[in-house]
């Protein structure tokens, strides 16, 4: 009941890797692990997204191999747009 977040699109739970099969969850597509963290580069928790136990472990790996090519940042420190406001 006081579970209600608009954060978040009102949709149903269900693991969008298990759904689709050809979605791929590689680090060479950030345009998908993007939806899996905060705009502060939190990976967000399974339990908001309903990817399921395996896909969520590997998704984490993708995230970090993501970050270390510098195709996702680590923090808004390295946003740009953030840093505009900051400063
Ligand atoms: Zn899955």
């Amino acid at each position: 009941m006081a579970f209600r977040n608009k954060k978040f699109t009102p949709r149903k739970k269900f693991c969008r890797f298990c759904a689709d099969k050809a979605m791929p969850l590689d680090y060479k597509r950030p345009d998908i692990l993007r939806d899996y963290i905060t705009e502060r580069g939190k990976i967000i928790a399974r339990r908001i997204t309903g990817t399921c136990a395996r896909h969520q472990r590997q998704l984490t790996t993708e995230i970090k191999r993501a970050r270390q090519m510098a195709l996702l940042f680590y923090t808004t420190v390295h946003s740009t747009d953030v840093k505009k406001r900051t400063l």
